[in-house]
C-alpha cells in the first residue's frame, strides 16, 4: 500500500486564499491582538509566521511586545483593556509565559467572545457540553486534515495519545462529535502499540520523537503527527516515524508542512468568525 501524505501547508494556502477573499467582503479589516510577554526565541518565531500569515488573508494585527518582567496584575490590566477595545476582533496570548506568570489566569481573562485560541475554560466548556463557541486551534487543525482523506468518520475507532487541553482532550472531544469511538491514551497507558493498532484514526500529541512506530499502525490507518520535536540531528520531526510507518499507514501528515500550516490558518479563521459574528449581532 503506498502511504498518502496529507500536504498541510497546501491545504493551508488553500483555506486562506479563501479567507482573504471572505475579508475582501468586509467592511474593515478584522483586527487580531497577539500579546508576547519576553524573550522566548520559539515564540517569535512563532509570532511572525502568524503576523505573515495573518497579513495575506488582510487581517490587521496589532502587537504588543511586553516586558519579561511584567507582573501579573499589570498583564491582567492590559488583557481587560483590550477586551474593552471594540476595534479588536481577536487576543492571543503567546504561551510559554515567563514562569512568575500564571498562564490560566491570563487565558482565563481574555473575552471569551475574542479567545481566538479557544482556550478559556468558558469555550473549552462550551466544547465540551456541544455549544457553539471558539475551538483551539491545533484540534481543529487536525479536524480539517483527517477530512482530507476521510470526509465521514462515523462510526470509525479512534486513538489520540495526548490528553493536554491545547490539544489532546480538545481533539478528542471532536473526534467523539464526529460519531468516533475514541480512546485517549497518555503517559500511563499500558501496551501502547496494542492500543494505538486499534485505530482507524490516530492523532499523537506526546511530544515525544518517533514514540510511535510501524508496530503501532493499523494497515490503512490516517495518522495525524502533531508533535514538534527536535531529532539527535537538531531537524524538526514529529513524533511518528514516518518513514517506518510508511506502506502501513493509509495517510499521514508529514512534520514539518502538516498540522503546523494548518493550525495557524485556524486561527486566523477563527479571528474571521469572530468578525463575522459580530457584524450579524449589531445588525440584529
Ligand atoms: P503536553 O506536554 O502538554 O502533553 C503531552 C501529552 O502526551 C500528555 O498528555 C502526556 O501524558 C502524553 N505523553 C507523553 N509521553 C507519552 C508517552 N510516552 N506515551 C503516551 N503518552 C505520552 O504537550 P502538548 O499537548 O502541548 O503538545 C504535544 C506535542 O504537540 C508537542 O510536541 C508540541 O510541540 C506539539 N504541538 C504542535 C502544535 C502544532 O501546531 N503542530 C501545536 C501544539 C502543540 P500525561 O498526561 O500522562 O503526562
Amino acid at each position: 500500500m503506498k502511504t498518502k501524505i496529507i500536504d498541510g501547508k497546501k491545504l493551508a494556502a488553500t483555506i486562506r486564499a479563501q479567507l482573504k477573499e471572505q475579508v475582501e467582503q468586509f467592511s474593515r479589516a478584522p483586527k487580531l491582538a497577539v500579546v508576547l510577554v519576553g524573550d522566548n526565541p520559539a515564540s517569535q518565531i512563532y509570532v511572525r509566521h502568524k503576523m505573515k500569515s495573518a497579513a495575506e488573508v488582510g487581517i490587521e494585527v496589532d502587537l504588543f511586545h511586553l516586558s519579561p518582567v511584567l507582573t501579573q496584575d499589570s498583564l491582567i490590566s492590559f488583557i481587560r483593556e483590550l477586551n474593552q477595545n471594540k476595534t479588536v476582533d481577536g487576543i492571543i496570548v503567546q504561551l510559554p509565559l515567563p514562569s512568575h506568570l500564571d498562564a490560566f489566569k491570563v487565558l482565563e481573562t481574555i473575552d471569551p467572545e475574542k479567545d481566538v485560541d479557544g482556550l478559556c475554560s468558558s469555550n473549552l466548556g462550551k466544547l465540551f457540553t456541544g455549544r457553539p463557541g471558539l475551538v483551539p486551534c491545533t484540534p481543529l487543525a487536525c479536524m480539517e486534515l483527517i477530512h482530507q482523506v476521510c470526509p465521514n468518520l462515523e462510526g470509525l475507532q479512534a486513538v489520540v495519545v495526548g490528553r493536554s487541553c491545547l490539544v489532546g482532550k480538545p481533539v478528542g472531544q471532536l473526534l467523539l462529535e464526529s460519531q468516533c469511538t475514541i480512546t485517549q491514551a497518555h503517559s500511563h497507558t499500558q501496551r501502547l502499540a496494542e492500543v494505538c493498532k486499534t485505530a482507524d484514526i490516530l492523532v499523537v500529541a506526546a511530544g515525544h520523537p518517533h514514540l510511535i512506530g510501524r508496530e503501532h499502525v493499523k494497515p490503512g490507518a490516517v495518522i495525524i503527527d502533531v508533535g514538534i520535536n527536535r531529532n539527535a540531528d537538531g531537524k524538526i520531526c514529529g513524533d511518528v516515524d514516518f518513514d517506518a510507518v510508511q506502506g502501513v499507514a493509509g495517510a499521514i501528515t508529514p512534520v514539518p508542512g502538516g498540522v503546523g500550516p494548518m493550525t495557524v490558518t485556524m486561527l486566523l479563521s477563527n479571528v474571521v468568525k469572530v468578525y463575522v459574528q459580530k457584524n450579524i449581532k449589531k445588525k440584529a
